[in-house]
């Protein structure tokens, strides 16, 4: 039989079928950029593609991280975007962005866990203090503020007590002293408000939630003007913290429904904030569009009618009746995340707040019959009913 190959068979292994793809085919569906490298003819070719911010190597670049750039950068209403392998690599490269060995920075008091540890484990080390404050008090806010002060890190809607800041009054008050404002934008999302647009810096977000929704890949961004995203970019390419293409793509299509997504999710959550408020076993609940809510003013004034679809119960502390509560909800399981398409539980005395000293801990208004909810899709009645019935074990 004839051998129609040019090449030997392991020259043919590794050439045959490498090079078939069309670039002027437009696929409906963004096709998943497995490469590590692209091919470039010659040196002219090579600079040219410098030149124009081509592809060269992935970590450098990569047509579905820079889909997801564009859709970031749009929908947050910034100039540019990296994006990074988690919500972890966003807010660590974008803080790095903005401050150096030397400097003061303010952050709210009722972050992310893990976040609070860049602050205190981190930067910490390398002369950059912290000073943790209410941000939902401005005269304490000012009276913190240094001459060396460089950065305001807040998160829109304050993990897990639910609180919310005046982002614009922050901003300000930032500016005024010559300092950046990096906002989290990850329990709202562009979809319910946008950092930038009220005078935020940067706005980090972890992709990993609301964002993706689908609670099947880590990823995060950071959005802002050219000028400061070019010199996060250039950390990332060093830190080397990129979102692989496989995860980009997964992030692009799953964002695609956040509109849609967010708002039956905030519809949902509206509901079954006011279902829980009237119930005798609930002993509070935190959610912004509630008139119990201590920002519910500011809230309303921020974010008009979204008011995201995070919120906090607080039970009797009673561990038995508790896990009795959590074994006969039907809708509503435990997990280490939030943001996705079902409903889901945490219990910040053992996951975003275990490191906290209980003492601490309580004076945030966090005890130990604190359940925070992230709300999903699910037929408002039954979400509603199924926590109505789970509840009657506290009869
Ligand atoms: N920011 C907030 C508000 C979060 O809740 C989380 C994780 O839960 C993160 C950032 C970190 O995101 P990631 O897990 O994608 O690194």
């Amino acid at each position: 039989m004839e051998d129609n190959n040019v090449f030997s068979y392991e020259t043919e292994l590794l050439i045959s079928g490498a090079y078939t793809h069309n670039p002027v085919s437009h696929p409906e569906a963004m096709p998943i950029y497995l490469t590590t490298a692209f091919n470039v003819r010659d040196l002219d070719d090579l600079e040219e593609r410098y030149k124009q911010k081509g592809f060269c190597y992935n970590r450098n670049r990569n047509p579905n991280r820079t889909a997801l750039i564009e859709l970031m950068t749009n929908l947050e209403n910034g100039e540019d975007s990296i994006i990074c392998s988690s919500g972890m690599a966003a807010i660590f490269t974008a803080i790095m962005t903005v401050v150096e060995s030397g400097d003061h920075i303010l952050a709210d008091k009722t972050l992310y866990g893990e976040t609070i540890e860049i602050f205190t484990d981190i930067l910490n080390k390398y002369n950059i203090k912290t000073t943790f404050v209410d941000f939902t008090n401005l005269d304490e806010l000012t009276a913190a503020i240094r001459p060396n002060t460089k950065l305001f890190y807040t998160e829109t809607i304050g993990n897990p007590m639910i609180t919310v800041v005046d982002v614009d009054a922050i901003a300000n008050l930032a500016h005024l002293h010559n300092a950046y404002m990096i906002v989290d934008n990850t329990f709202m999302t562009s979809a319910a408000f946008k950092p930038l647009e009220h005078g935020a810096d940067l706005v980090v977000n972890s992709l990993t939630k609301f964002a993706n929704g689908h609670s099947d890949a880590v990823c995060g961004s950071v959005t802002g003007k050219i000028e400061l995203i070019k010199k996060a970019y250039h950390l990332q390419i060093l830190t080397g913290c990129t979102a692989d293409s496989f995860t980009s793509w997964l992030v692009q299509r799953g964002m695609r429904t956040l509109y849609l997504r967010l708002n039956k999710q905030m519809e949902n959550a509206k509901n079954l904030a006011e279902a829980l408020e009237k119930s005798p076993y609930v002993l509070k609940v935190r959610y912004p569009s509630l008139k119990s809510h201590k920002q519910n003013e500011l809230a309303k004034r921020l974010f008009k009618d979204k008011f995201g679809a995070m919120l906090t119960i607080e039970l009797i502390d009673d561990r038995r009746k508790m896990n009795m509560f959590m074994r006969k909800l039907k809708l509503a399981h435990y997990a280490m995340t939030l943001g996705g398409i079902r409903t889901t539980l945490s219990y910040p005395v053992l996951s975003s707040h275990s490191n906290m000293p209980e003492s601490e801990r309580l004076k945030m208004g966090i005890t130990n019959g604190t359940l925070r909810i992230s709300v999903g899709i699910e037929n408002s009645d039954d979400l509603i009913n199924d926590f109505l019935q789970a509840l009657t074990v506290y009869e």
